[in-house]
Parts: C-alpha cells; structure tokens; sequence
C-alpha cells in the first residue's frame, strides 16, 4: 500500500507520539487548575507556545491554540469579519481558499458583509492587478492562503501583503499547507493573521494555530472560560498541543533533507506521467508549488474512477480536494483556474511525505499507466480514432 495523499493528513511521527503519551495518563491535568497537576501540564503548553511563536517570529501572547485549520480559519474571517463590521463589510477572499474560507465567506454574505473572491490565473495564483481594483473604503479583510492544498501553487503573499498594508487592511493567510513545507515569518512578509494544523506535518488531528498579531482587533468564536487569554472558551487540549510544537519543531529543523526528498520523488513522478501517459495536464504552477504536490487532469477519465481504481492497486490519492469528495461537483479550485468542467472532473492529486521512495514512485507508474489504458478503452469519451497506448518514453 502506498499513501499518496499527504495534503489530506500524514501520519502522526513516532517521536511526536512519544512526547504527547503522558499527557494522557500521569501528567492529565486541567492547566487551569490552581494545584502541581495543573500547573505541570500549564508548563507544557507554555513550552509549546513558546516553540510555535519562535518558530514563526511571533510573541508567544500571539498565539493561540485552536481545533485545528478549519477553526482557526472560521475565526480569522468571522472573528475580524464582525470586529471591524463598523469600519466596513466589505471583505476579500481569493476563489481558490480552503472551503473553511469559502463556506464562511458566505455565511458571512447572508449576513450582509459583501465578499469579493478574488480571482486567479491559469496556474491558480491571485491575479494582483484585479485584486487591487476590487479594494474599496470599505473593504476590512484579505484573506489569502499561502500554498493552495489542491494544486499546490504559492500565492504571492509579500506583495498581497504590501497592497494590504498600503491600506490599512487586515491581511491573513491560511498557511496550513504550507506550515512544515515552508519557514514562515508572521514580519516577513507582514501578516495580521496566519493559521495552520498539526495533522498536516506528521502532528495529530484537531489541533491548530492561528497567530493574531497584538492590536488586531478580533472578536471571539468560541465563547466559554478564560482559557487563551479569555479569547477562546473549552479545556486545554494538552495532549494535542505537545504533538503539534513538537510535530512543528521537527518539521522546521528537518525541512531541507524532508523538502529535497520528497521534491526528488515528486519531479521524477511528474516527469514520468507526463513523457509516458498522453493526453494529461499538470494542473497548477509548474514551478511555484509546493514540494510534495503533483496534480494532473487525466482527459477521458473520471476522476472518480481513477481514485477507485488507483485504490484497488493499493495506492491511495485524492481526486479534487478531500473536503470536496462525496460530491460530484468538481473542484472549485480547478475551475477558478479556467480548467474545463470536463479535465476539472478528470483531476487527481498525489501529494507525498517524507516516507515515501522512489522505488514506489516507479510502480506507481506502472500501475498507473495500466489503469488510465483500461479506463480509456471503457470510456465513451474516448475518440475512436485516438491510439490508447503509453509511450515507452521512460526517463532514467
Ligand atoms: C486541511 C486544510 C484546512 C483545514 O484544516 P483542519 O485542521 O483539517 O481543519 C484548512 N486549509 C487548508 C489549506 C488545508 O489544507
């Protein structure tokens, strides 16, 4: 079996495991509590904020610990959304945001806040000069993720960031795809806010960050007791916090042999499928993207069929997003692209980790090469005067 689908999860690392086990049995404290149970476990998450905050270049009072991504991107958008509605309620969002975004985005809009999804180039990049025509007097938030977990592709967020800047507009980044993938600094390029995950760099799931830069004004999501400095009610998820710095700590420190691993296999699979397998198109930006992704439309094959098949062979992909399988609409992302509603449908993503080689790289090929033969020759959408073959094009 081989696991391809590392922007949906990754496993939990084994030394990441170690560091969270005794915050489940001894050390189970409420770090709210006022006795040594509760100010041991109070420590550790001290220790996890303090590790967050250094590794991004933000004040340890600048960090808080969420449920993970889609929370800490719900609050980003509501919490500045409704704090800031006196100034103005007019907000922006690129089209290609994770669905935490785009589905807040408009529950918002059924509020009354007006939202314009800024739109994107062919490689799914923000398109900058639209992007600058749509600001208004009104317009309080941008919102921009930092790597998009479908395609892959890197916004550019440094100069995102001077434009909001410029205009005194709150500017956040989704950064969950690109925390462990990339070294973040909150300064460099300036951000108000910027949230991320533990489950997708090998920490555990349902435990996130958002950063909050001191003197944004944010309202609160989760209303309760006074933990995170009164801003986000509910027990400590002790346990989950540990994982997630550690999980972080050992992403950052080992980024450059994980990233030149894992962008060797990934080139090399990018390589192949397109000398090898005819009539596929890389989809995203074929250089600024991250290192694990690799996403192709297959043209005359369903996406569907192809996740189903792959899934058979013991290879495990994602067609569109994760969020979005289930449902047959094809991916927001591809289609902001301009891809048409056909390839859009045809789409796959492999997304690998630092566990992968690339002797399973080249089976997968194989085994590749085999499915998308035997689904053309099933397929009505394929042209009869069209040779379904691979090509015996191989690159050492
Ligand atoms: C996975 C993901 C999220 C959601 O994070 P969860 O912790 O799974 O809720 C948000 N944004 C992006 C870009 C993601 O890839």
């Amino acid at each position: 079996m081989f696991y391809f689908d590392h922007a949906a999860t990754t496993p939990v690392d084994s030394r990441v495991l170690q560091k969270m086990l005794p915050y489940f049995t001894e050390n189970f404290g409420n770090p709210n509590s006022q006795h040594a149970y509760g100010r041991r476990t109070a420590a550790a998450v001290d220790e996890a904020r303090d590790t967050v905050a250094s590794l991004i270049g933000a004040k340890p009072n600048e960090i808080y610990f969420t449920s993970g991504g889609t929370e800490s991107d719900n609050w980003a958008l509501r919490g500045a959304a409704h704090a800031n509605a006196e100034r103005g309620k007019h907000l922006i969002v690129s089209a290609v945001e994770h669905p935490a975004m785009i589905s807040t985005a408009k529950e918002l809009q059924k509020e009354g806040f007006e939202v314009t999804f800024a739109a994107v180039d062919e490689f799914g990049r923000v398109d900058l000069q639209k992007l600058k025509d749509s600001i208004r007097p009104d317009t309080t938030f941008i919102g921009v993720m930092t790597a998009n977990n479908e395609i892959g592709t890197l916004q550019p967020i440094a100069e995102i960031s001077a434009l909001a800047r410029e205009r005194g507009i709150l500017f956040f980044t989704d950064a969950v795809q690109a925390a462990g993938a990339l070294k973040l600094n909150v300064k460099e390029p300036a951000v108000d806010m910027l949230s991320f995950s533990g489950h997708k760099f090998y920490g555990p799931k349902g435990v996130g960050v958002l950063y909050v830069r001191s003197g944004v004004r944010l309202g609160k999501i989760i209303t309760g007791g006074h933990q995170e400095r009164s801003m986000r009610g509910g027990t400590t998820n002790v346990p989950g916090i540990v994982g997630l710095a550690e999980a972080f700590r050992i992403a950052n420190e080992e980024m450059a042999q994980n990233n030149a691993h894992v962008s060797a296999i990934r080139d090399r699979f990018i390589a192949r499928v397109l000398h090898e397998i005819p009539y596929v198109k890389l989809n995203g930006h074929p250089k600024d993207r991250l290192p694990n992704n690799a996403n192709f439309s297959f043209r005359y094959i369903e996406g569907e069929s192809l996740l189903f098949s792959l899934d058979l062979a013991g290879i495990a992909v994602s067609s569109g997003s994760a969020c979005s399988s289930g449902s047959l609409e094809p991916s927001h992302v591809l289609l902001a692209t301009g891809l048409p509603e056909g390839l859009a449908h045809g789409s796959i993503r492999f997304s690998f980790g630092k566990e992968n080689t690339a002797g399973q790289i080249d089976i997968a090929v194989e085994k590749l090469k085999e499915i998308v033969v035997r689904l053309r020759n099933l397929s009505p959408l394929f042209p009869k005067e069209l040779k379904n073959e691979v090509y015996d094009k191989e690159i050492k």
